[in-house]
């Protein structure tokens, strides 16, 4: 076979999983087969889907290691990779207040959860989390101990160590090729097996999907519908206009092309609800898809799966709104400017994980006198709506990714617009 035609079907193979497994989970969930639910859903859907999830996490913390030590030797000067982190910073924040800002004014006009009570809601088993000062935030990026950093997948820690190791490689020039050199190296093994764990995307997909669509009944949407709707609106908004008008006014790029070539971690990331696992493919596909340069692409994709979360903003923002209207509390200008502030520096410290939106959620609400148990009420729907911004959140990654490329003069622009470029990696 050649290696287009295996890299196409393996393309449409994911498509296909993602499909079946939709349409599979919808069925079932209307059967409600016991043993079938619990033992082939819950129990082998549920492995070979973890499975896929932990390889792909399995993958982050050396990928994210060796391909940024590349990255900082590649691009051969510290002021560079200065403004690069330094624009990339402000770009996360800029659209991560943007997300929220119009999150919550979408959600005062719409006005979801008017006349919604909370009685006969288990409120039971939800906590809140107490919110880390601005200082504990950045005071925790330097690690004590990076080995442990490593082991535990801080990213910011791992971003940061790495980034001091391959400066002082720099620095040390001559005398530091044969590491360099070693990591280039193992960044290329590390690829490979991107690729073989991806192999198997097809499956882990179908069964991820598969399991949700299950678990997950229209019956849970419909109390919480005008929440759900007011929200998946906000989401696709911020997707198609306001990132597409980011990427246009500040890189001039084609939004058409780049909304299709990432859509393949747009997927991974809708299956996985973690933009952290969705990380290999991410990088793939602003590298290889779009010709982002490793050096960029190398630090601002992990840096962005931790810090840049516009999706899980938008839901904070449309939560506060719905349960501030369910509780009859006004929270006024102040409070969401608050909510604000919050989610926005909530997302610098926290990881791309599933349901770490909810985690921050309570501390948001917490900062405002909200009630957390309110929670309880759109907890049901977290699932599916983690999912969809998952696929915000890491699409806000490559927008940022994409705009320091081009001002850098760091995206081969033949490769941009091939529409065949880096098919491999789906
Ligand atoms: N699952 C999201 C992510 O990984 C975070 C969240 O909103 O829960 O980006």
């Amino acid at each position: 076979m050649s290696a287009t035609s295996t890299k196409l079907s393996l393309t449409t193979k994911v498509m296909i999983g993602m499909g079946a497994g939709f349409v599979l989970g919808v069925i079932l969930n209307m059967l409600q087969i016991g043993w079938i639910n619990s033992n082939i859903v819950g129990g082998l859907f549920g492995m070979v889907g973890r499975m896929f999830v932990n390889a792909l996490q399995m993958l982050v913390v050396p990928l994210v290691f060796f391909s940024l030590i590349c990255g900082v030797a590649g691009i051969g000067d510290i002021r560079i990779l200065g403004r690069v982190g330094g624009r990339s910073f402000a770009l996360y924040l800029l659209t991560t207040a943007t997300a929220i800002a119009v999150a919550i004014l979408i959600a005062l006009i719409v006005a979801p959860g008017d006349g919604f009570t909370i009685e006969g809601v288990d409120t039971s088993g939800v906590t809140g989390k107490e919110a880390p000062t601005v200082w504990e935030t950045f005071a925790a990026i330097v690690p004590r101990n990076p080995v442990a950093s490593f082991a535990a997948g801080e990213m910011l820690q791992i971003i940061f160590y790495t980034i001091i190791l391959g400066v002082a490689a720099l620095m040390l020039g001559e005398r530091s090729t044969k590491f360099v050199d070693a990591c280039e190296y193992m960044n290329e093994l590390m690829m490979k097996v991107v690729e073989i764990v991806m192999a198997f995307a097809p499956y882990g997909v179908f069964c991820l999907i598969a399991k949700t669509f299950t678990e997950q009944g229209i019956g849970l949407f419909l109390p919480v519908m005008t929440y759900v709707l007011v929200l998946v609106g906000a989401l696709l908004l911020h997707l198609f206009v306001t990132l597409m008008f980011y990427l246009k006014v500040f890189s001039g790029l084609d939004p058409f092309i780049f909304m299709k070539k990432i859509r393949p971690a747009q997927i991974f990331a809708f299956s996985t609800a973690s933009s952290n696992a969705t990380i290999p493919v991410t990088l793939r596909a602003v590298t290889e898809r779009m010709g982002v340069t490793n050096s960029v692409a190398s630090f601002t994709v992990p840096f962005g799966a931790t810090i840049n979360m516009d999706g899980t903003a938008i839901m904070q923002g449309v939560a506060t709104v719905f349960l501030a209207n369910v509780y009859g509390i006004d929270l006024g200008v102040g409070g969401y400017l608050t909510v604000i502030g919050m989610a926005v520096l909530a997302s610098i410290g926290t990881a791309g994980v599933p349901g770490v939106g909810m985690v921050m959620l309570t501390m948001v609400l917490g900062q405002v006198g909200l009630p957390i148990e309110g929670i309880a009420l759109i907890l049901g729907v977290d699932r599916l709506m983690d999912m969809i911004r998952t696929a915000v959140n890491i699409t806000g990654d490559a927008v940022v990714t994409a705009i320091v490329a081009k001002t850098e003069g760091q995206i081969d622009m033949d490769v941009y617009r091939d529409p065949t470029a880096g098919v491999v990696i789906d």
